[in-house]
Formats: structure tokens, sequence, C-alpha cells
């Protein structure tokens, strides 16, 4: 991989809620109605009116993605992205996890954002093994990155050092 686009990666542990990107992607569930984990640190920083919003939405499908402004937090934009439930790795979910990654920079794109922060998508309550999910992720950042220059700098935000060393070492050893 180019030493430019892996240099527009960054890997930090940290509260995505905190971080002030154009936009903060969240790992949200299909309802899109709030929930646990990272969606309901998310809902809680940025205020009711987030809710209000994502009621409009009528839900969305596992690995797609939807855009809402950022309300209360300190990013401008939330993209909201249902990964998949690991069930054994036989139910399509690695093509999923990445579809979540490129469909929610495709979104950045188109809504001008040039800085993103993702959560470690599925590898909380959803189970994703935290290795592939980290190969998975980074592969598929740095694929769109390498033909997207308008997206100047993803971080993952990593809420533990055990997830941060995965994507560290998913990031080293990209090829
Ligand atoms: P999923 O349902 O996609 O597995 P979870 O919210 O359960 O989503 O977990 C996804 C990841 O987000 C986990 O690594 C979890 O530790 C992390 N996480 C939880 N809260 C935060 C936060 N405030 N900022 C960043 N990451 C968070």
């Amino acid at each position: 991989m180019d030493q430019t686009v892996k240099s527009r990666i960054e890997i930090i542990q940290g509260d995505i809620t905190k971080q002030s990107p154009d936009a903060i992607v969240n790992a949200a569930n299909c309802s899109l109605l709030g929930g646990g984990g990272v969606d309901g640190a998310i809902h809680r920083a940025a205020g009711p009116e987030l809710l209000e919003e994502c009621r409009t939405l009528g839900g969305c499908k596992t690995g797609q993605a939807k855009i809402t402004k950022g309300y209360k937090l300190p990013a401008k934009f939330v993209i909201h992205t249902p990964g998949p439930v690991w069930h054994g790795g036989k139910q399509n979910e690695e093509a999923l996890l990445n579809s979540c990654y490129v469909s929610c920079l495709t979104l950045a794109s188109e809504n001008g954002c040039k800085t993103v922060d993702f959560p470690s998508i599925s590898t909380g309550v959803y189970h994703f093994p935290l290795d592939k999910a980290a190969k998975i992720a980074i592969s598929a950042i740095a694929g769109y990155m390498s033909r997207h220059p308008e997206i100047e700098r993803v971080r993952m935000v990593c809420f533990d050092a055990r997830t941060k060393e995965y994507y560290e070492n998913a990031l080293e050893n990209l090829k």
C-alpha cells in the first residue's frame, strides 16, 4: 500500500463522542432508534434532536449508511451504519462489514467531509472477531482513500487498549 495513504490513517484510543472531525460514524442497529454501546453514548452526547432526525430515516440495512447532523456533538455530522452480527462467518459477515466502511466514506465524500472518525464497528455486542474486523476495516478504509483524495484523514477511535493494538497491527501489516 502507498505510504501516503497509510499516513492519512490514524489509530487512537478515546471516546468518539469527544472528537471533532467533520463526521463521526455510529455503529448503529437497523432501527436507527438508538441502542447501547457507542450508539447510546452518541445519542446521549448529541441530545434528543438526533433521535428525532433518526426517526425520519426509516431505518437502515446492514452494511449501508445514513447521515444526520451532529447536534450537540463537536462533529458536524453523524454517519449511522448497522454492522453485521457475527454468526460464525458464513452469513456474508465479512463483505457486510467491508460495505459498512465503504458506504460511510462514500456518504462522507458526498457531503463534503474531509475528516472522518470510526469506532470499531461490530466488535462489541455484535461479537465480530477483532482480528478479522480490524483487517477488514483498515483495508476498506485504505482502498477507499487511495481512490478518494478528498478524504484527508480517517481515524479509528478505539475505546480500549486491546482494540487499539489490533487496529495498529492491521495498519502496520497493510499490504
Ligand atoms: P456493535 O453493536 O457494532 O458491536 P458496540 O457499541 O457494542 O457496537 O461496540 C463497538 C465498539 O465501540 C466496541 O469496541 C466498544 O468498546 C466501542 N465503544 C463503546 N463506546 C464507545 C465510545 N464512546 N467511543 C468509541 N468507542 C466506543
